[in-house]
């Protein structure tokens, strides 16, 4: 089963702590849901597990299936079965989707065991089907011109076929109106299975009404800061953030 383990995780940008030790486990088989307020360095902690380079881990120990996640690549870390779908996925001019997907699948698979390309697009038609996504998209740039929701669909795409063990959603939710949600809350179901954990960071409840997480995790001011299981997300969603922060003494 994969699994991800993070201990303690402290995270600087330009010399600035933003995350002040980050604790979680997650296994194959788990949805685990990270909801807190804007700007407490959600997207900081995805970014610095996928290995950008503005994001400095100071301290703490991230493995990834037991191995030490912060000693490899960026293209390591995929190999390895990690993936991120970014909140604000970048666009590039001039490569075809299914030309970007099929590269992305191929370098996980390795060299010597490439997908063959009837093979890849049958795969690729058949979860775009389920993404409810109109085929024109296989042969378009790369994100150029997607609408917010199309952008989120796309990352969830490029999850199916990548079929990583453990992937983080970093705000897959934004931009969709409630039909895209549904479609790409199936998608993310349809990966429900022990090879396959999930980290979905949100800022909203809506989407956990489609997708069940296991557990929830409140974060605030860089970290953790309270977990439970899916009737925590109800309750931040009903009141807020701020009966946390009464309950923990927290200040803003
Ligand atoms: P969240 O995802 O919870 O809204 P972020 O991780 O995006 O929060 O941001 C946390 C803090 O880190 C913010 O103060 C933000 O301005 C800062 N930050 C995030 N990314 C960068 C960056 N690339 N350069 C400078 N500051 C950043
Ligand atoms: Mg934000
Ligand atoms: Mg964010």
């Amino acid at each position: 089963k994969p699994n991800l383990t993070l201990k303690d995780i402290k995270v600087e940008i330009e010399g600035r702590e933003i995350l002040k030790g980050v604790n979680i486990e997650i296994k194959g088989g788990e949805i685990h849901a990270i909801m807190g307020p804007n700007g407490t360095g959600k997207s900081t902690l995805a970014s610095a597990l996928m290995g950008h380079p503005k994001y400095e881990i100071t301290s703490g120990e991230a493995h990834l299936n037991g191995e030490d996640l912060l000693e490899m690549e960026v293209d390591e870390r995929a190999r390895a079965g990690l993936f991120l779908a970014m909140q604000y996925p970048s666009e590039i001019s001039g490569v075809t989707n299914s030309d970007f997907l099929r590269s992305a699948v191929n370098a996980k698979r390795g060299e010597g065991n490439e997908i063959s390309l009837m093979k890849f697009i049958r795969e690729m038609d058949s979860k775009m089907d389920v993404l409810e996504m109109d085929q024109k998209f296989a042969t378009r740039y790369l994100n150029e011109g997607f609408s917010g929701g199309e952008k989120k669909r796309n990352e969830i795409l490029q999850m199916m076929l990548l079929k990583p063990g453990i992937a983080i959603l970093d705000e897959i939710d934004s931009g969709l109106d409630i039909d895209a949600l549904k479609v790409v809350a199936e998608g993310v179901n349809s990966m429900r299975n022990d090879e396959f954990g999930c980290l979905i960071i949100t800022h909203y409840q809506r989407l956990l009404n489609y997708i069940k997480p296991d557990f929830v995790h409140v974060f605030m001011q860089g970290r953790i800061v309270k977990s439970g299981g899916p009737e925590l997300a109800e309750r931040l969603e009903a009141e807020g953030y701020d009966w946390v922060k009464e309950e923990l003494g927290i200040e803003d």
